[in-house]
């Protein structure tokens, strides 16, 4: 089957009714639910680029099974030109959401491309595992299939241990395998687009470890949002029902986390893909390679983000009539020294790509995850705060779109204009600039790129504990032990 259309992805979402909950009502349809219906226009609108004439040659590819056009996201690149290739692509989904949509389906997708390259990884216990992560590969990419996850088991306390101290009773743990699969129980942390996806995908995070015994909680496998038994938990939406003119980015891109409960879900055979093997758990995302063909869809999504929050700032300065001021110009500047930095740190990570030992081209890891870690930690905040500063009073000075239909509307378009910009034209970008940088709808942004890759903390750890430093001591220590030499 070819690439699906939006409606055909809506279609699907209203086919398969899921068990999906939010504040304190069961959602009959995700695609009609005020909480959710916009998210879902956003991704329908993701999959129409697809089929849009003048991008489809950039979006899709020949499927190598069918012949078909499919998301090129679903392609195993073999050159460095294919991984240009995908990110063009990738780039197409992060600007349409203005990098806002962490979990576009590409994000996924990509992650089941580069397992099915290194297939043969997932065949060292069991072999027909290979097999089963070659069929699902195809199925997803045959079918359009918009995929989630949830990585992190829920937990009753924490500790410092660099594993997670696991409790049979609250993570999600295998309770019997049959001749027809395997049944599992518990619950699992966020699944973000989750209620409006087709399948949602389980498997562990490097960030999150497994211990020896977590054996029972050791697996990877993927099955449809509405396997009985699946149960979405969602937060408050941030879609406030507002119109686009007043809330542009909630109004457009919530993408909705979710806590997710298995009551004893049942996962047939060829939807397993790892199962009690704890080091393989483990060890998959450097195994495969997945963990930077990741990094590479984030860096995207993360570098039309920034390009975004720019174009946001200087349209902030030419409103308000500040580009002399020096400070504002620094601002910006900082603005573009981060864009820069990021857009080096993809383009790294393609020149340095090279094949692994599946044959995949695969990008770069360091300066991927050197761009994502930065972007998380100090970039994104910062941005957020720099279009709070540069916005300053006119983020508050704020009148929404009805009230220019009022009594008071000459008096807003006589006091509110700029040298350059009418009072309308004024109010709207105002109200892009606070949903970018104040709502709820923003906090989340700066939450989500802080945690989404996993713990930050335990990250670094795992950074400082398997980087190799050596080389760096020793020319430390080999100028140390110059010789005087009287210079
Ligand atoms: C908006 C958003 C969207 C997300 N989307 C997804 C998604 O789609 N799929 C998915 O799988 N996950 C998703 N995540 C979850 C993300 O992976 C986790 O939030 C992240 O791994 C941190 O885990 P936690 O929230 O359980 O942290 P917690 O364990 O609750 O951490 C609480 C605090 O304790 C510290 N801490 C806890 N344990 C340790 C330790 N052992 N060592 C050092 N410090 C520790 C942490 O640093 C933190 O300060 C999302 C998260 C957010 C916020």
């Amino acid at each position: 089957m070819p690439a699906r259309t939006g409606a055909e992805y809506i279609n699907g979402l209203k086919d398969r009714p899921r068990e999906v909950w939010i504040d304190g009502e069961r959602v009959k349809d995700v695609t009609t639910h005020p909480a959710l219906k916009n998210g879902v226009k956003s991704v329908a609108a993701l999959y129409d680029m697809q089929h849009d004439p003048g991008l489809r040659e950039e979006m899709t590819f020949a499927s190598p099974s069918s012949g078909d056009a499919v998301g090129l996201s679903f392609l195993v690149p073999r050159t460095v030109e294919d991984l240009e290739r995908r990110r063009l692509m990738m780039t197409r989904w992060a600007q349409a959401s203005c990098g806002m949509m962490g979990r576009s389906p590409d994000f996924l997708n990509i992650i089941f491309s580069a397992w099915a390259g290194a297939s043969g990884y997932f065949a060292q216990d069991r072999p027909e595992f290979q097999q089963n992560v070659e069929d699902y590969h195809d199925f997803i990419r045959e079918n359009d299939v918009a995929l989630t996850h949830a990585l992190v088991n829920l937990q009753r306390r924490r500790t410092t241990n660099a594993t997670d101290t696991l409790s049979e009773e609250v993570a999600l743990t295998l309770v019997k395998e049959t001749d027809a699969g395997i049944v599992v129980k518990g619950s699992r942390v966020l699944a973000t687009l989750g209620p409006i996806s087709d399948e949602i995908a389980i498997y562990p995070v490097a960030s999150h470890r497994l211990a020896d015994d977590d054996g029972r909680q050791s697996f990877s496998f993927s099955i449809p949002c509405d396997t009985p038994g699946v149960k979405f938990l969602c937060r408050e939406s941030f879609d406030l029902g507002r119109s686009h003119f007043n809330h542009p980015l909630g109004s457009r891109f919530e993408e909705m986390d979710s806590v997710v409960f298995f009551d004893n879900v049942f996962v047939p055979w060829e939807r397993v893909f790892l199962l009690g093997n704890v080091e393989l758990c483990n060890g998959y995302a450097m195994g495969t390679s997945s963990d930077a063909h990741t990094g590479h869809q984030v860096l995207t999504r993360c570098l039309a983000k920034a390009e975004f929050m720019l174009g946001l700032s200087d349209l902030i300065v030419d409103t308000l009539g500040s580009g002399t001021i020096p400070h504002v110009q620094e601002q910006v500047a900082e603005l573009i020294t981060q864009r820069d930095t990021l857009w080096s740190c993809l383009r790294a990570s393609e020149a340095d790509a090279s094949p692994n030992r599946w044959g995949v081209m695969s990008p770069a890891l360091a300066p991927l995850r050197a761009g994502r870690t930065i972007f998380g930690r100090s970039m994104y905040p910062l941005m957020v705060e720099i279009v709070q500063m540069l916005g300053t009073s006119s983020l508050m000075a704020l009148p929404a779109e009805a009230d220019f239909g009022t009594d008071i509307a000459d008096e807003i378009h006589q006091y509110m204009a700029t040298d350059t910009t009418s009072a309308r034209d004024r109010a709207r970008l105002f109200h892009l600039a606070w949903d970018a940088s104040c709502s709820s709808f923003s906090g989340r942004q700066v939450l989500y790129e802080r945690m989404f890759g996993g713990n930050p903390v335990r990250n670094s750890l795992n950074l400082y504990n398997n980087y190799d430093k050596e080389p760096f001591k020793q020319r430390v220590r080999e100028f140390l032990e110059l010789e005087d030499d009287g210079l």
